[in-house]
């Protein structure tokens, strides 16, 4: 007798820039079963909430995952991060690697460290559930484009980092802390700064089009976001802290360079919102200069080029091209004699000679007990 293939949907619709592990979730949620169950039903032993899910599934997995849905290929695929990664990294990147811009994760089991942030308010609309945007994985992002106001990546009750996809049926929402059940969708947080809101406006028009500008040249979205990648490190450099030139030439653009706390020292993806807010703010004060304008201020304050990334770094076309327009870093050059005397030990003789001669010329000043300085 033939076995009939016992069937189940999956009913819930994708919010709009929904992110495919909440769409996920709440599947489950609706089902009536933990998202651990779902994943389970769906691709058997394959564990898909202890990695990050959002990166994108193989096309074995979307197929078994469309037999259960009513949504085509197409919209699930909008839910990934693999859908963005043509904007970001270039063809020949390895895609198994961290990707740049996107936010990590840091995962261990169900739990992540790092990665995920939310606006408190977007998640207590009344007309849509509560649920997880794509834009909050990207690291350009530190605030709400429609409250102003500061993502968390922390509850602020318990201060535990978000860890959504421990969401599971006793939450019953996205909305509610995994760890003190406390309801995020309640809490009003403080205004973003207002450059890192439009850094992250531009950056999201770049991916949107694939199109970028800088030094008022039409580029691709990658080269873009390389460029503004560059800039970070930059602006990360504690070389910068090092000359009081720099920081005066940068001044004279009304960016100040100094943070007034220290950057953990991890990748920009690792990094916690706050973090990343006051990069982005200077960022994007940075990106709107044009490359002859930070020539010719480097050239007036005297800052050598040795300032601007290591010579080791392979720097996109139009930084290069500034930095070779700059001064080079000039080198304390030692006398002739100088150097070889540096450079060679002495021999062993010249060595006991001077220390006779300084023995001498101790006896002579008075000092008759040499036992107390002899080797
Ligand atoms: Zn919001
Ligand atoms: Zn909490």
């Amino acid at each position: 007798m033939r076995q009939v293939e016992q069937r189940w949907y999956i009913r819930t619709p994708i919010q709009e820039g929904e992110v495919f592990s909440s769409w996920l979730i709440r599947s489950a949620l609706d089902l009536g079963c933990s998202p651990l169950t779902l994943v389970n039903l769906l691709w058997k032993k394959w564990r898909g909430l202890t990695i990050d899910i959002d990166r994108g599934l193989s096309e074995e997995k979307l197929d078994v995952l469309l037999k259960h849905c009513f949504i085509n290929k197409h919209e699930v695929q909008e839910t990934m991060l693999s859908s963005y990664f043509p904007a970001l990294i270039p063809i020949n990147y390895n895609k198994n690697q961290r990707i740049p811009w996107i936010l990590a994760l840091g995962i261990r089991n169900r739990s992540n460290v790092s990665g995920r942030q939310i606006c408190t308010q977007c998640l207590s609309f009344t007309h849509t559930p509560p649920y997880l945007r794509i834009k909050w994985r990207m690291g350009w992002h530190s605030g709400c484009d429609i409250h102003k106001t500061i993502l968390i990546d922390h509850c602020p009750q318990c201060r535990i980092t978000l860890q959504p996809t421990k969401v599971d049926i006793e939450h019953g929402s996205l909305a509610i802390c995994t760890s003190c059940y406390a309801d995020l969708s309640t809490f009003i947080q403080r205004p973003v700064d207002v450059d890192a809101l439009r850094f992250q406006h531009q950056a999201d028009q770049v991916l949107e089009s694939q199109l970028g500008q800088y030094n008022q040249k039409n580029i691709s979205s990658t080269e873009w976001f390389e460029i503004a990648r560059t800039w970070l490190s930059f602006i990360r450099s504690p070389l910068n802290m090092k000359s009081p030139n720099l920081l005066q030439m940068f001044e004279s653009f009304n960016i100040d360079l100094n943070i007034d706390y220290p950057i953990t020292p991890v990748a920009f993806e690792f990094l916690s919102v706050q973090e990343r807010e006051k990069l982005l703010s200077i960022l994007n004060k940075i990106m709107a200069l044009p490359c002859d304008l930070i020539v010719e201020r480097s050239l007036e304050y005297r800052v050598s080029r040795s300032y601007f990334w290591d010579k080791r770094k392979k720097l996109p076309l139009q930084l290069q091209l500034m930095k070779e327009k700059m001064l080079k870093p000039s080198k304390i050059v030692l006398p002739k004699d100088n150097a070889i005397a540096m450079g060679k030990p002495k021999s062993k003789k010249s060595v006991q000679r001077k220390w006779l001669r300084l023995l001498r010329k101790l006896q002579k000043g008075g000092t008759s007990d040499f036992s107390s300085i002899a080797p």
